[in-house]
């Protein structure tokens, strides 16, 4: 491959359910791979550790984790990817980023599963970067911007855009219609759309 051709991404739906295993389907957690970069995981539900493993993609490979809001389906996998690191030796640091309160409720998680999880010694680094609606964060290779999304979750919830070597992909997490998502999907490389009733909020 010569320097002017464009590098490929590539989306694995690991998991792509609801909260409910409907359809005995795995709990959101999309993974996103550029050509020589290491892979971005897209929200990490609370089944992210079986599905990636599922679909053999190694966990320790991931370098960031992108939410869009704090659901378990949504970010209920972090306390189980951070403990795989723990136990698997891994070395290399992974970003967390979400919404405002990832933080705490990442440090909350870890502590109701598994007691003492959260100031257990690591070879690695586990960095939140909040990011508020109306917001950019650029970390570990990965560029995500928010707008508010249209779903009560105890802490903002995110429509995402995201850069990842060159291309843009959009990603409505759970929401209501909100006009924000044309601004989500304008000209973007892959909309992902998330759709669970037609006729009724939820
Ligand atoms: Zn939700």
């Amino acid at each position: 491959m010569s320097s002017a051709d464009p590098l490929t991404v590539t989306v694995t739906f690991a998991g792509c359910g609801d909260a409910f295993g409907s359809g005995g389907r795995l709990q959101a957690c999309i993974h996103l791979r550029a050509d020589g970069a290491p892979p971005v995981l897209l929200d990490c539900g609370a089944t992210s550790l079986t599905a990636l493993k599922r679909c053999d993609l190694d966990p320790g490979e991931v370098s960031a984790v992108v939410v869009s809001h704090l659901h378990g389906d949504h970010f209920g996998g972090l306390p189980f990817l951070v403990l795989d690191g723990q136990f698997a030796g891994r070395a290399e640091p992974l970003t967390v980023i979400g919404p405002p309160g990832t933080a705490a409720r990442l440090h909350a998680a870890m502590e109701c599963l598994f007691p003492g999880s959260s100031t257990a010694r690591r070879r690695f680094a586990v960095q939140v970067r909040e990011l508020a609606p109306g917001a950019t964060v650029h970390a570990a290779g990965v560029q995500a911007a928010a707008w508010a999304a249209d779903h009560p979750s105890g802490a903002p919830a995110l429509c995402l855009r995201l850069a990842v070597a060159g291309k843009v992909i959009g990603y409505t997490g759970d929401t209501a219609w909100t006009g924000s998502l044309i601004q989500v999907a304008a000209e973007a490389d892959l909309l992902i759309a998330e759709a669970y009733y037609r006729d009724k909020n939820c």
